[in-house]
């Protein structure tokens, strides 16, 4: 469930590591123009960091309605099947 979300998390991720790389690579060879490349950074940090939250507070099961922490077959709360 969510794979579109998780995908573009993965995306968020790969974007962060790769903008840290090119902004690593102009300081070391004198550019300290990195603006944009922070600016960058700071999108995908907050998309890094509210997925988790996403996860925790609004992926809740059809039956109990509690949070699901683990994207499991079952609900850890009550045992329930999820749907895929
Ligand atoms: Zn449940």
């Amino acid at each position: 469930m969510n794979k579109i979300l998780f995908r573009l998390w993965l995306l968020a991720l790969a974007v962060f590591v790769v903008d840290w790389l090119i902004v690593g690579l102009k300081l070391l060879s004198g550019n300290y123009d990195i603006t944009l490349g922070a600016y960058i950074a700071l999108v995908c940090v907050v998309i890094l960091a509210l997925y988790p939250l996403y996860r925790a507070f609004l992926d809740k099961c059809p039956y109990c309605g509690k949070p699901l922490a683990s994207s499991g077959r079952y609900c850890p709360h009550c045992g329930r099947e999820l749907p895929k």
